[in-house]
């Protein structure tokens, strides 16, 4: 763990925090980073409008922003016209909705996060070899709904210890579980633990499904806990991995309050509090996080700190179909374009 500092000349007022501790890494993961700028770069390639079925990632500000520049944001690909252009969110999509736009012959832009494209190929493949599956996650989440879709047949969907104890499964049963990318890892791990207790030929993931920017964001808010009175989480009310960054806050004695901005900020929680941490949800963007820091250094917080637990480099490349276009605009060889089509390419070192 590291940490750097920064301080300013005014002081706090008694009573107010003087330390602000950033947590790092927070804020936009490869899988969000891809989802936008495959927005971005649809636009470029293919002029506005191009639709986006769900919203592209959970964040009320970038949603806004990318609907600013001509994005035409709708729940169901059949409200998409036939022949335009559509983008599937970094969620994931069931299949039922990529033959609908395949139907009304759309042109199919695919931003579901590489993480999670992985979690649908094992439900899949489980289904495949004739496993009931349990699906961890929660009800509505779109990410939930888009991995059922892979074989809801043979998918379960649990949230707690409880509803491991109501599956009407044998215990010889052939079972796997899979899980939602986006959850908090001590929650999960009491619901594995029950299943493993019911079920004893319980298959494991090969990895654990809950992604690598999920839990250094867990991590460094478990760390800030340690040394912090309040923590402020910047995320949107619909971001799963936000909403969990609070919790495990919580879980740890320390006082959490989800915000979608500076201005959601109660001053009446600030009383008495030295230091506050910061983070932010993976798809909230960076200058909501600046402008916290600005709320707080403008009220006389002298300190602010960065706590860094692990650096993450992980990029996912855009998806072929994109890099196509955008390599034909720009007249590049075909050589180049070669380059641009590793559609699965996955850099992970964190
Ligand atoms: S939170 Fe994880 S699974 Fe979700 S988009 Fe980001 S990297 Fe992908």
């Amino acid at each position: 763990m590291t940490a750097t500092s920064t301080s300013a000349s005014a002081t706090a007022p008694t009573g107010f925090p003087d330390t602000l501790l950033l947590a790092a890494p927070r804020g936009f993961c490869a899988g969000v980073d891809r989802a936008v700028l495959i927005v971005e770069r649809a636009i470029e390639a293919y002029g506005a409008p191009v639709h986006v079925r769900h919203e592209i990632v959970h964040n009320t500000h970038v949603v806004q922003r990318l609907a600013d520049l001509g994005a035409v944001f709708v729940e169901d690909e059949t409200e998409v016209p036939e022949g335009a252009v559509i983008v599937f969110s970094a969620h994931g999509s069931p299949p039922e909705a990529f033959e609908n736009s395949k139907r009304l012959g759309h042109t199919l832009i695919d931003a579901t996060c590489p993480l999670v494209t992985k979690v649908h190929h094992e439900a899949r493949r489980h289904a495949r070899d004739g496993r009931d599956i349990v699906l961890i996650g929660h009800e509505g989440h779109q990410e939930v709904v888009g991995t059922m879709g892979q074989a809801p047949r043979s998918i379960t969907l649990v949230e707690t210890t409880e509803d491991v104890d109501a599956l009407e499964l044998g215990q010889d049963a052939e079972i796997a579980y899979i899980t939602q990318t986006t959850l908090s890892m001590d929650e999960t791990s009491a619901v594995v633990d029950r299943l493993r207790q019911r079920f004893p030929l319980l298959a494991n993931p090969k990895k654990d499904d809950i992604c690598y920017a999920t839990t250094n964001r867990q991590d460094a808010v478990k760390t800030l806990a340690g040394s912090c009175d309040l923590i402020l989480v910047v995320g949107s009310e619909t971001s799963s991995n936000s909403k969990r960054l609070v919790e495990v806050s919580r879980d740890r004695g320390v006082d959490a309050y989800l915000i979608d901005e500076a201005s959601d900020i109660d001053p009446a929680w600030c009383v008495g509090v030295r230091t506050v941490g910061l983070t932010s949800g993976a798809s909230a963007p960076e200058d909501l996080v600046e402008e916290v820091v600005n709320w707080f250094r403008e009220r006389g917080t002298t300190n602010v700190d960065t706590v860094t637990v692990i650096d993450e480099d992980v990029e996912f490349a855009l998806p072929s179909v994109l890099s196509r276009r955008l390599a034909q605009l720009s007249g590049e060889s075909s050589e180049e374009l070669l380059s641009l089509l590793d559609d699965d390419d996955v850099e992970a070192s964190s």
